[in-house]
């Protein structure tokens, strides 16, 4: 009986794109909300294409979550206030949380991708350097450094509060910030702007997490 048991399981393993995710549970969340929506950049002020991060933030999200379903991995989407990604952290009891971000400066070759990780515990860092391993994929470079700890590269930047807020209020470990890039750089814009760039950089981050378990 138990045998046919361990098969079963090495079989659904087998067929699982992301098999160390398998009985994880994976709390995926969308920074900023929809009144305060976070960096709102352009890429050409001329062609007036204007974005706000928090819609973007929620594309890629809702990218990670369809990767994860589509793989049978339990998972919640949580976006809005503090109080509301605090209470479904508590309710839902992840394994591990995922919150995605983008950027803005306005000097607009400044490009790139950032993995931000709280300073408390052993487990976040490793998720983060996981996570930048797989970006590759989505054709956008990293920052110097790609990874960066909460409480020593703080660059007290306008959406400073919401990385703050997240990893004081989510207790959860590992705890990561996905900054995908720069909404205010062309190159990066380009992956951002379109459903198949928001796929790859959800699909980075999930291979980062299943090679971290
Ligand atoms: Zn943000």
């Amino acid at each position: 009986m138990w045998l046919s048991w361990v098969l079963a399981q090495i079989r659904k393993a087998q067929t699982m794109k992301y098999p160390h995710l398998e009985g994880k549970r994976i709390l995926i969340l969308s920074g900023h909300t929809h009144v305060s929506t976070g960096t709102t950049g352009f890429y050409h002020p001329s062609k007036r294409l204007y974005t706000s991060e928090a819609i973007l933030n929620l594309d890629i999200a809702y990218q990670a979550m369809r990767i994860l379903e589509l793989d049978g991995v339990r998972c919640e989407l949580g976006h809005g206030n503090f109080t509301r990604r605090a209470t479904l952290a508590e309710r839902f009891d992840p394994d591990a949380i995922i919150s995605f971000h983008a950027q803005a400066n306005a000097q607009t070759a400044t490009r790139g991708f950032e993995i931000w990780y709280p300073g408390d515990d052993d487990l976040s860092p490793v998720l983060a350097l996981r996570i930048a391993e797989h970006m590759g994929l989505t054709g956008i470079v990293p920052r110097v450094p790609a990874v960066k700890n909460m409480e020593v590269d703080d660059n007290a930047g306008t959406w400073k509060d919401d990385h703050d807020g997240l990893f004081e209020t989510c207790r959860v470990r590992p705890c990561v910030i996905v900054e995908a890039g720069f909404v205010s750089n062309e190159e990066d814009w380009k992956v951002l702007r379109n459903t198949e760039g928001q796929r790859m950089v959800a699909a980075a981050a999930i291979r980062g997490l299943n090679a971290f378990f």
